[in-house]
């Protein structure tokens, strides 16, 4: 039987930490066996910073005329997305902000040039962008992901997520869409078969209730559409942001990963960060009910600009896998395995 919002609740609240962390992990290995952890081979190409959410928690946006602020050319995208190639990766992710001047043709003329050049999913965009180029362009939400999708666009990442209840929406990125929004978007990119991610950010302030509340709106609408392939949280980075404040422990962190695990039942995937909170958590992630440890991210603009810098080659994300008494698998955006690593190779 299902675990109820209350009963989560219960268990991030109250739940001893280990015991937590042991059922998750037994619910893992149930679902996936205990041996393989999986990540995949991905460039996020940041082809501008230009936005207009000015969300308080981000550090890596800037306002159109901007010391700083950037635009890549066509060109330095697509060599990015051939050396992504080169490098063994089978996805990318291209990720900006909401740009003034940009229209969806410029999209769709770069999701056609990225297909022509190279066979690579494009696993892009979020729902906040999304609904921005449905407004600007007068077309309805479907219409702009039929689009996309005709361009190109394979698959949709779970971004703009952060929390999802509209009281700590407003406080912290008042501009940005509202969690109806983003459920809409979501729903109806599953509804022309375009499979996505869920994520979710903690640390804005949010109440244990209210991470309960996300889980339970990303939980429902799974029921409907069975199209999320996994859920992800992140953790809030702090540095260089309007909105300040400190980082979330690893201990929260890990109570509730375990909790999603347990209580998103009807999501096959859960991916530990090593991103925001470095690779000795990503590593511990691994007992509290993740399975995949996303992307070996051969770049990664946006958690840089906040101070955490944590490269990776695929060897390292092997052997982080490996020191965890587990065996690495390279996986694709359906997360299908691809290669095995057999431990025995000398890394
Ligand atoms: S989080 Fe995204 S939408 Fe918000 S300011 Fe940053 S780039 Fe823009």
């Amino acid at each position: 039987m299902t675990m109820t919002g209350q009963e989560a609740l219960a268990l991030l609240e109250h739940e001893d930490i280990l015991r937590l962390g042991q059922a998750a992990n037994e619910m893992r290995n149930r679902i996936h066996g205990k041996e393989i952890v999986t990540f995949i081979i991905d460039r996020n190409i940041n082809y501008s910073n230009i936005c207009e959410s000015e969300c308080k928690f981000c550090a890596f946006y800037r306002r159109k005329g901007d010391k700083g602020a950037y635009l890549l050319p066509t060109e330095t995208i697509l060599d990015k997305v051939r050396e992504t190639v080169a490098c063994g990766g089978t996805q990318v992710m291209i990720q900006g902000g909401l740009h003034p001047d940009l229209e969806l043709s410029y999209y769709t003329d770069l999701l056609r040039s990225i297909k022509k050049i190279a066979n690579i999913t494009i696993h892009s965009f979020t729902p906040t962008e999304i609904v921005y180029w449905s407004k600007k362009s007068g077309y309805s939400v479907k219409e702009v992901l039929l689009r996309l999708q005709e361009a190109g666009l394979d698959s949709l990442p779970g971004g703009g997520a952060e929390i999802l209840v509209d009281e700590i929406r407003r406080r912290v990125s008042p501009k940005k869409i509202m969690t109806d929004e983003w459920l809409g978007v979501m729903e109806t990119a599953h509804s022309i078969g375009m499979q996505s991610t869920a994520t979710m950010v903690i640390g804005l302030g949010e109440t244990l209730a209210q991470r309960i509340e996300h889980m339970e709106k990303v939980k429902a609408l799974q029921e409907k559409t069975g199209g999320f392939r996994a859920f992800i949280t992140w953790t809030y980075q702090p540095g260089n942001t309007e909105l300040g404040g400190e980082k979330t422990s690893a201990w929260d962190y890990l109570r509730t990963l375990a909790t999603t695990r347990l209580y998103l039942d009807n999501i096959k995937h859960i991916q530990g960060s090593w991103v925001t909170t470095g690779q000795n958590i990503g590593q511990i992630t691994l007992g509290f009910g993740a399975n995949d440890l996303g992307s070996i991210m051969l770049e990664e603009n946006v958690v840089r600009a906040a101070g955490t810098a944590y490269e990776m080659s695929v060897n390292k994300m092997v052997r982080m896998i490996e020191d965890a008494g587990k065996t690495a698998a390279q996986r694709n955006t359906e997360y299908d395995i691809l290669r095995v690593f057999d431990r025995k190779d000398g890394r």
